[in-house]
């Protein structure tokens, strides 16, 4: 059963490589439909800024996720596709600098304050809900969208209904050190039940493999394990927190912030946040968000 399944992926595998064959060296496996965002042409920015200097650099180093489908999750190529990853690029046009000009580091959700206090990236955009405590040591731009946290359990699962139930289920509830997910499921697990990983895909392991019973973090972290698991889990529906995510960049960068903000609001304006949600999340959840207002920069 087991071996059947593996080789049924390997064959689908070897599929998708020998169809990139066909298509030639230029097969991109892991690039998404999303229209390439404009380049701003012959844009200049005040000296001494931010964007000034990136604009000079041609280059924006982006630290995004690369195992969460939908939002940001490496392609064959070896570049992440997502979300976040279209709002990374929707920046960088903003900035005169071109798709092929971002440069991504994969950063897991514990070190994307380090990432940007150790000037490794420029900007964060991964799933990144704005709190005060991580403001103590980055600043956000945003929010650009308003995620909640939700569950995630085997399909077949009927005793988890929302986080409410976990505690009667003796579940175990798989999240990653460092989220506010995490830190929110604290109120209705025991501590002994509460199984922490580095990145979501391990969790989604866990529960296929019956180490837990649940996955908490984001709903649309969750909607994209729940639609790349071939019908394995489900979604328990239930959203318990709201989760604004914001783009990471140097604390008290506000020049850029503000820009930033600039650039979303542009973005939604002209369509182009939209056609970067149509892209990618929208495959699942079709609704394209309306863009939140922004957070005052500081
Ligand atoms: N948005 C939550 C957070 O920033 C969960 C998602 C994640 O871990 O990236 O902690």
């Amino acid at each position: 059963m087991r071996l059947s399944h593996i080789a049924r992926i390997a064959a689908v595998a070897a599929a998708m490589v020998l169809t990139a064959t066909a298509c030639g060296e230029q097969a991109n496996l892991g690039s998404s439909a999303a229209p390439a965002p404009s380049v701003a042409q012959g844009v200049s920015f005040p000296a001494g800024t931010t964007m000034a200097r990136l604009n000079e650099a041609g280059t924006l180093r982006v630290g995004t996720k690369f195992d969460q489908p939908l939002f940001g999750l490496r392609g064959l190529d070896g570049n992440p596709v997502g979300f976040d990853v279209e709002i990374a690029k929707i920046i960088a046009g903003k900035l005169g600098i071109p798709a092929d000009g971002v440069t991504y580091t994969e950063t897991p959700t514990r070190i994307r304050e380090d990432t940007i206090a150790n000037n490794q990236v420029d900007v964060v955009v991964a799933t990144y809900t704005i709190n005060a405590a991580r403001k103590e040591r980055v600043s956000f731009a945003g929010p650009y969208y308003v995620a909640g946290q939700d569950l995630m359990v085997a399909s077949g699962n009927t005793t988890i209904t929302g986080p409410d139930s976990l505690r009667a289920a003796n579940a175990r509830v798989c999240s990653v050190s460092g989220s506010t997910p995490a830190k929110n499921i604290e109120k209705y697990v025991d501590p002994a039940n509460i199984v922490l990983f580095d990145v979501y895909s391990k969790c989604a392991d866990a529960l296929r493999n019956g180490q837990v019973e649940a996955v908490t973090t984001d709903n649309v972290i969750l909607l994209g394990l729940v639609d790349s698991s071939q019908g394995a889990f489900k979604l328990v529906g239930q959203q318990f927190t709201e989760e604004p995510y914001g783009v990471g960049i140097a604390k008290g960068d506000v020049a850029f912030c503000q820009f930033i903000n600039q650039t979303l609001q542009e973005a939604a304006a002209d369509g182009s946040y939209q056609a970067a949600w149509a892209a990618t999340a929208g495959k699942v959840q079709p609704e394209a968000p309306t863009l939140p207002p922004a957070d005052a920069c500081s």
